[in-house]
């Protein structure tokens, strides 16, 4: 029997190895940028085309390599930056493993442009499926400049993996970001389907983060500084009265690499006390230098997990520089009970979500297929007359899923009963076969969200806004934000993007001109953003999810008679009355029959 065991093509080698490192197109960003931070550049351009699935192009100014420099990069552990295991632990580069270059040739049409200084001509290289198939002298700037195309051409199966433009574009953006704030003395520029998303010059680290976040973010930053001995820590942490409900502004950059880290951040929100509002998030920006020797970043391929030598330590300086952030500027908080109120909503919405997958109620409920009939709000009795069983028993939250049949409203009384509002939260009206307490937020959530979603084809009318809303969007959220304009648009807002990367804002649905428009979008755009990865959702729903949360009335709000007459209606109105569209309950009944039983009454 001849021997079993062979060794691996190169070729196939690399196309497993590229898994580890390269599992979308954000890892590819992260791994040319940093590259071409090694190669001490300080202009890096970012040109991405179809989130990245179609071009990833980085170009630089750096140092640039010669001509066989620029063949053997391609090769698996070909690195520049360590020789033998001694500089391991002395590493300032971001890169050391050499297994970037060599991955991404593995798996897409590679193309390199690359000159040093010294040379007059520059070498000019295309690779596809780990092969050189072109070579050739060029003519070009010193520096280098990458280009990926069609990533994962040749391995279909992880190609199909990959999620929606919108989705991968946020992951590119948020990697370019991270590299951008850890080195605000190299300028940088981001271009997505030929337009210019980020322009960003070389500066401080102020100035850095106000034009990652956006201008009004300039007084929300309170500067932190901490030199020790053992530990340097510089950077910034947010007002707690801005902080976000998202985890989205957290950033520590280690030795000028983004790092995860729990512990570090436990350090950071403990410091801050009972400063923050219950389940919201501060941002930072929190550089920490350290001797290379006292950390082992070599523990994960994409090296954004670290061990530190003495965790505890740094722990406690980074929460003493923190507080000592925070009293420094003596920081108070403005409590907003409104929003603490929203606060907590936001919270249940995240349960909903996060267990929807676990939920029979959620994923056997139907898709939303539209409104099948539209009964008129004043209608409402004659098309659910006689559907109620007689007998019903007392509804609770838990049970609701079996709560079927629609309540019938009292006819009889009808002129005589007027709702009555409890806590400016219950609204507690009498039906035929009992009594209901419906909660005002959330009936109103199910009526706008059905609004929303039948407006998406017709494409409703807008108020005009007397002042026009100017959106300053954060990053990742700019790429979000082009992607659900037209949806944005049928559901009546005017929305115009400009060319300075602002968007205005000149009408709202006409369910929003009393509140806060500026408010209710940036809540939205939050929540949205949060769910946009959740596949189970499509785009529509998602937005008519989320701006039906932020533009149904409160809890805590006061209502007249009329407007709370007017709001069963519309509830009952609904395809579906009973829930929400984050399935939680609008209303709970207590049936005639179950209220004699609890008083013991025949
Ligand atoms: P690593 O960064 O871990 O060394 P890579 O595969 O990312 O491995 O890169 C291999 C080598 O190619 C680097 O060590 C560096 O010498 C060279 N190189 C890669 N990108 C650039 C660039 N933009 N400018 C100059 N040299 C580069
Ligand atoms: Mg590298």
């Amino acid at each position: 029997m001849p021997d079993l065991i062979q060794l691996l093509p190169d070729k196939i080698v690399n196309q497993i190895a590229a898994g580890e490192v390269i599992q979308r197109p954000a890892s590819a960003v992260k791994e040319l940028m940093e590259n071409a931070l090694d190669a001490g550049s300080s202009l890096i351009q970012l040109i991405v085309k179809d989130a990245g699935k179609t071009l990833i192009r980085v170009v630089d100014n750096g140092k640039g390599m010669s001509a066989n420099d620029a063949k053997t990069c391609f090769q698996r552990h070909a690195t520049s930056k360590i020789r033998g295991i001694d500089d391991l632990f002395a590493l300032r580069t971001m890169g050391f493993r050499g297994e970037a270059l060599a991955s991404v040739a593995a798996i897409a049409q590679v193309e390199l442009k690359t000159r040093r200084k010294e040379d007059k001509v520059g070498v000019h290289i295309r690779i596809e499926g780990s092969s050189i198939v072109e070579e050739s002298a060029c003519q070009t700037a010193p520096g280098t400049s990458i280009s990926i195309k069609n990533l994962f051409y040749n391995v279909p199966a992880r190609r199909s993996f990959l999620k929606s433009d919108g989705v991968e574009t946020k992951h590119v953006i948020d990697e370019f970001l991270r590299i951008a704030l850890a080195h605000p003395e190299v300028a940088f520029t981001f271009h997505h389907n030929n337009s210019e998303i980020y322009h960003l010059r070389e500066s401080n680290s102020r100035q850095r983060a106000v034009a990652v976040f956006g201008h009004n973010y300039n007084e929300r930053l309170v500067p932190v500084s901490e030199d020790t001995d053992y530990v340097k820590i510089e950077g910034f942490i947010g007002k707690p009265e801005n902080a976000k409900r998202t985890r989205g502004e957290q950033f520590f950059f280690l030795n000028g690499r983004f790092i995860k880290n729990a512990y570090l951040n436990h350090a950071v929100t403990s410091a801050y006390g009972n400063l923050l509002t219950e389940k919201t998030f501060p941002l930072y920006v929190l550089h920490i230098d350290i001797d290379p020797k006292a950390i082992d970043v070599n523990v994960h391929p994409t090296k954004q997990e670290v061990k530190f030598e003495d965790e505890k330590l740094v722990y406690m300086i980074v929460q003493a520089a923190v507080k000592h952030g925070l009293a420094q500027y003596s920081v108070m908080p403005t409590i907003d009970f409104d929003q603490e109120a929203s606060f907590k909503d936001f919270e249940a919405f995240r349960t909903n979500f996060s267990t929807a997958t676990n939920q029979p109620a959620q994923t056997d409920r139907p898709a939303y297929t539209g409104r099948q009939n539209k009964p008129s709000a004043e209608a409402w009795q004659s098309l659910y007359e006689g559907s109620a069983s007689e007998g019903n028993i007392v509804t609770v939250p838990s049970q609701w899923e079996n709560q079927t049949e629609l309540p019938v409203k009292d006819v009889e009384s009808e002129t005589s009963f007027i709702p009555v509002q409890l806590h400016k939260t219950y609204i507690l009206t009498q039906i035929k076969s009992g009594i209901i307490l419906v909660h005002q937020h959330l009936a109103h959530q199910r009526i706008l969200f059905e609004r929303y979603m039948d407006s998406f084809d017709q494409r409703s009318g807008s108020q005009q806004l007397l002042f026009p809303v100017v959106l300053h969007f954060n990053g990742s959220d700019t790429a979000l934000v082009k992607t659900i304009i037209p949806d944005m648009r049928s559901i009546g807002f005017d929305i115009r993007e400009s060319d300075d990367g602002l968007c205005r804002v000149n009408g709202v649905p006409a369910d929003l001109v009393e509140e806060n428009p500026e408010h209710i979008l940036e809540n939205m755009l939050e929540v949205y953003k949060w769910t946009a990865g959740n596949q189970k959702i499509g785009q529509r729903e998602n937005l008519a999810r989320s701006l039906a949360r932020f533009a149904a009335i409160p809890a805590g709000r006061k209502m007249a008679p009329e407007s709370m007459t007017s709001l069963i209606d519309q509830l009952f109105g609904c395809r579906e009355p009973n829930v929400t569209p984050g399935a939680q309950p609008t209303y709970i009944r207590y049936s005639l029959e179950n209220l004699r039983e609890q008083f013991g009454v025949e």
